[in-house]
C-alpha cells in the first residue's frame, strides 16, 4: 500500500491544511496589528511633538536665529502664503516632500496625516497642523535670502518623521514569518506523521491477528491494551470472534450429533437386514425384521424432516401464514390424537381453566408446537399420571400451559433442553422415539410468533411448559 493511500497521509494532510490556515491567519493578524500599532505610535508622537512646538512666533524666531532644535530623524516646516505665493520655512535646508492636499487642509484649519516618498525612495510620515498669528512676522524667505516682511494670518506646521525604523522592523517580521511558516509546516508534518503512525499502530496489530485467525482455529484474540477507540474496536472484534467461535463449535457439534443420530438407526437397519439375509427364515421372522427396519426408517425420516425444518428456519426461508386462530378450536382439532395417545399409555387427560382466546398465528405450525409439547408430556409421564392443558390470558399474551405429572427435569438441564439434540437422558429419549430436536423447533415457532416458552419442573413431580403467544388485535 503506497503512503499516499494511508490514513496517516490523509490525517497529516488535513492537519497541515488546518495548521497552515491557522498560521496564515495568525501571522497576517500579528503583522497587521504591529503595522497598525507602530504607525499609531508614530502618529501619536507626531501629535505630541506638534503640541510641544506650541507657539508659531517662537518657532519663527528660533528658525531665524538658527536655534531651532529638531529631534533626531525629524524635519519641521512651516507653510504660509505671502500674497499668492506659498512659502515654506524650515530649520534646516532639508526639503520634505510637499503634499499639497495635506498643506491646504492645514491652512484651511484642519490637521491631518499623510505618508509620502522622498526622492531617494524613503518613506516619510507627515503631520500637518494649522497655526495662526495675530500679528505679522518677519522671516527668512529661504535660507540665504534676505528677510522679507510678510503678513501671516494662517500657517501650516508640517512635521515629518522617517518611517524607516518601522519599515525595517516590519520587514524583519515579514522575513521571520515567511521563514517560520515552511519550517513550522515541515516540523509539524513530520510530527503529524509520527503521531498518526503511533496512534494507528494498533490497527496493524489488529490486521495481523485477523490474518492469523483461521477458520479451524478461532481461539486467537487481539490483545487490547488501551481504552481508546481502537481498544474498543479490538474488544468488539474479540467479542465477534468469540461469537463466531461459539457458532462454529455449535455447528461442529450439530453436525457430529446429526451424523450420530442418523448412524444409530442405520446401524440397526444394516444389522437387521444382514441377519435376515444370512439364511432362509420363516415369513414371521422376515415380517419382524421388516417391521423393525420400517420403524427405524420412520425414525430417520422424522429426524431428517426436523433437520430440514431447522435448516430452513436458520436460513430464514420458512414462510408463516398468519391468521386469527381460536385456541379452543385448535385444541378441539388436536384432542382426538391426544386422547388416543393418553389412552394408549393409560394417562389421564384434563382440561384446566380454558378462556376463549384468539391468537394471530400459523395454524399448522402452532398445531405442531402444541403436539410436540403434548407428545413430550405423554412420553415423559409414567402410566397413571395426568397430562393437562389450560388457556389463560396474561396482559396482551395468551398463555397455553401444558402440565404433566411426569419424571420432571433436573434444574441444571433446564437451560439446555431447547438446544438441538440435547437430551436429559439420551437412551430414554431414543427408546421413547425422541430425537432431541422437538423443543428446538418449538422454540423457533414460538419466536416466529413473537412469543416464548417457559419451563417449570420438579424432578419426580412433573413439568409445566407455558407457551406465550400475542393475542390477536
Ligand atoms: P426429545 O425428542 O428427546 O423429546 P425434545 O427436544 O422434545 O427432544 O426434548 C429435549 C429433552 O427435554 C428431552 O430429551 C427430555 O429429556 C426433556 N423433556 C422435554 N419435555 C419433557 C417433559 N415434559 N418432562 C420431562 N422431560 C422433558
Amino acid at each position: 500500500m503506497s503512503f499516499v493511500h494511508t490514513i496517516t497521509f490523509r490525517l497529516t494532510i488535513w492537519y497541515l491544511l488546518v495548521l497552515g490556515i491557522i498560521l496564515t491567519l495568525l501571522s497576517t493578524g500579528v503583522y497587521f496589528y504591529l503595522w497598525h500599532s507602530l504607525y499609531a505610535n508614530l502618529d501619536q508622537s507626531l501629535e505630541a511633538r506638534a503640541a510641544q512646538l506650541g507657539d508659531m512666533r517662537g518657532i519663527l524666531t528660533s528658525i531665524r536665529q538658527g536655534t531651532f532644535q529638531e529631534e533626531l530623524g525629524e524635519v519641521v516646516s512651516l507653510y504660509f502664503y505671502s500674497g499668492d505665493e506659498l512659502l515654506q520655512v524650515s530649520a534646516r535646508d532639508v526639503d520634505i516632500p510637499y503634499d499639497s492636499q495635506l498643506v491646504e487642509q492645514a491652512l484651511a484649519g484642519g490637521s491631518s496625516f499623510a505618508t509620502v516618498k522622498t526622492e531617494d525612495h524613503q518613506e516619510v510620515r507627515l503631520h500637518a497642523v494649522p497655526f495662526s498669528l495675530e500679528a505679522p512676522a518677519f522671516f527668512p524667505h529661504r535660507h540665504g535670502m534676505s528677510p522679507r516682511r510678510t503678513d501671516i494670518e494662517s500657517a501650516a506646521l508640517v512635521i515629518g518623521r522617517s518611517t524607516e525604523e518601522i519599515d525595517q522592523a516590519l520587514k524583519r517580521l515579514r522575513h521571520t514569518l515567511i521563514l517560520a511558516f515552511p519550517l513550522t509546516m515541515i516540523v509539524a508534518g513530520a510530527g503529524g506523521v509520527f503521531l498518526a503512525r503511533r496512534a494507528l499502530k494498533p490497527v496493524e496489530h489488529i490486521a495481523q491477528t485477523a490474518r492469523e485467525i483461521e477458520e479451524s482455529d478461532l481461539s486467537q484474540r487481539i490483545k487490547v491494551n488501551t481504552r481508546d477507540e481502537l481498544g474498543r474496536l479490538a474488544s468488539t472484534l474479540n467479542e465477534m470472534i468469540e461469537r463466531l467461535e461459539q457458532a462454529f463449535r455449535r455447528q461442529q457439534e450439530f453436525t457430529a450429533d446429526a451424523s450420530h443420530e442418523l448412524r444409530t438407526p442405520l446401524a440397526v437397519i444394516q444389522a437387521e437386514s444382514t441377519l435376515a439375509l444370512q439364511k432362509d427364515r420363516v415369513a414371521s421372522d422376515y415380517r419382524g425384521s421388516l417391521e423393525l427396519i420400517s420403524q427405524e426408517t420412520n425414525h430417520m425420516a422424522t429426524i431428517v424432516d426436523q433437520l430440514l425444518t431447522l435448516a430452513r428456519a436458520d436460513a430464514g426461508k420458512q414462510q408463516f401464514v398468519f391468521e386469527d386462530i381460536s385456541l379452543g378450536e385448535l385444541l378441539g382439532e388436536l384432542a382426538p390424537d391426544i386422547e388416543l395417545l393418553c389412552r394408549e399409555k393409560r394417562l389421564h387427560f384434563q382440561l384446566g381453566p380454558v378462556e376463549n382466546l384468539v391468537v394471530r398465528g400459523d395454524r399448522a405450525r402452532l398445531k405442531g408446537l402444541f403436539l410436540n409439547l403434548l407428545d413430550n408430556a405423554i412420553r415423559y409421564t409414567p402410566s397413571g399420571g395426568t397430562v393437562s392443558v389450560s388457556f389463560t390470558q396474561q396482559e396482551q399474551m395468551a398463555v397455553v400451559a401444558i402440565r404433566d405429572t411426569g419424571i420432571g427435569i433436573p434444574p441444571e438441564h433446564i437451560p439446555h433442553i431447547f438446544e438441538r439434540f440435547y437430551r436429559v437422558d439420551r437412551a430414554r429419549s431414543r427408546a421413547e422415539g425422541g430425537s432431541g430436536l422437538g423443543l428446538a423447533i418449538c422454540r423457533h415457532i414460538a419466536k416466529a410468533h413473537r412469543g416464548k416458552i417457559e419451563v417449570e419442573s420438579r424432578v419426580g413431580e412433573g413439568s409445566t411448559f407455558s407457551v406465550f403467544l400475542p393475542l390477536s388485535e
